[in-house]
């Protein structure tokens, strides 16, 4: 992959770290089923966007292969949000579905709060639930949102104590950056968010021990703001055009500029090949974590 071989060790393989989790969810799966529970989860998909209905078949791959059974319901881009609300309702009762998770972005004209509030906390494993952001801020046992998760499962594979580093975590929405904040915090990280308003936004980057890029904006991090010998969590996932022989193509690149980036850190996330496949086998954690908690 590199010209340079000595780089590669400074790579932290979203393959082989995926598999890992992937592995032990599937023997912890193997063991409740001895005890007679089936893990389930539902996945409501509403309408035709294509970018979902592939999330939406790699999670169900995914299911297949650690032995969790999954169910699709796929909504008419039109439904309204009670019929959407009352899908809901029967899977929070229904004793055979223990995890629900709802495909984003949702139409316009559905309130995607309303939605993950009507999500019973215990099924929620996105983590999305104002309940469970509640424990996650509380530090107290919960359904953590995958992408997050993810991120520190890689970041531990380098330093499994992180105490008292400096960590920035670029972006502050509630699917990554807000709970990735109190992940680190609850391990003990002194932690900074910085986001589209931050002035000098370099200045926090060139102090960060851990960096957790989620913006969105390809290449956005320059390897310039890094830190000598930090370690950087890139989550961004975007597709750029490139010309390759005189050809237009199609490649997806994360929110740091990886090829200058890996030459200062100490360890980086590739994209793809990163906290991409975290996410996707967090979320299976969580179907089991979520079935263990209805036990
Ligand atoms: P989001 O909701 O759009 O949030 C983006 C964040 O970046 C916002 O907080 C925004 O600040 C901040 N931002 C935007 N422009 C900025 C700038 N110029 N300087 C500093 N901060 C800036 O996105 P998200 O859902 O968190 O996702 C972020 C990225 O991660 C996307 O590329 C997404 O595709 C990717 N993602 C990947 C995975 C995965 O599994 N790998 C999972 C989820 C998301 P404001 O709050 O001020 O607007």
């Amino acid at each position: 992959m590199f010209k340079n071989e000595s780089y590669a060790d400074k790579i932290i393989d979203g393959k082989i770290i995926s598999l890992k989790v992937l592995e032990e969810v599937s023997k912890s799966i193997i063991d409740i089923k001895a005890k007679g529970l089936n893990p389930s989860l539902a996945v409501i998909l509403v309408g035709n966007d294509p970018a979902s209905s592939v999330y939406v078949r790699n999670k169900k791959i995914m299911c297949e292969k650690v032995g969790i059974k999954s169910t699709e319901f796929k909504l008419d881009e039109n439904i309204n949000e009670e019929q959407i609300l009352d899908l809901i309702n029967t899977l929070n009762k229904d004793s055979g579905t223990n995890g629900i998770l709802v495909q984003f972005p949702l139409p316009a004209h559905i309130n995607k709060q309303k939605i993950i509030n009507k999500i019973a906390p215990d099924k929620d494993v996105d983590g999305l639930h104002p309940i469970n952001a509640g424990r996650l801020m509380n530090n107290v046992e919960s359904l953590v949102p995958c992408t997050p998760q993810g991120c520190m499962i890689m970041l531990k594979t380098r330093h499994e104590d992180l105490s008292g580093k400096n960590a920035v975590v670029i972006g502050r929405s509630n699917l990554v950056g807000r709970p990735m904040c109190q992940l680190l915090t609850n391990s003990d990280c002194t932690v900074t968010q910085v986001h589209s308003k931050t002035l000098n936004i370099e200045n926090y980057i060139s102090r960060a021990d851990i960096l957790i890029a989620a913006i969105g904006i390809p290449k956005f991090v320059k390897a310039e703001w890094l830190k000598e010998k930090s370690i950087i969590i890139d989550v961004g996932i975007n597709r750029i055009s490139v010309n390759s022989n005189g050809e237009n193509k199609k490649k997806l690149v994360g929110d740091v500029d990886f090829e200058e980036a890996i030459k200062k850190v100490s360890a980086i996330t590739p994209v793809p090949g990163g906290v991409g496949l975290m996410t996707v086998a967090c979320l299976m954690r969580n179907t089991l974590i979520a079935t263990k908690l209805q036990m």
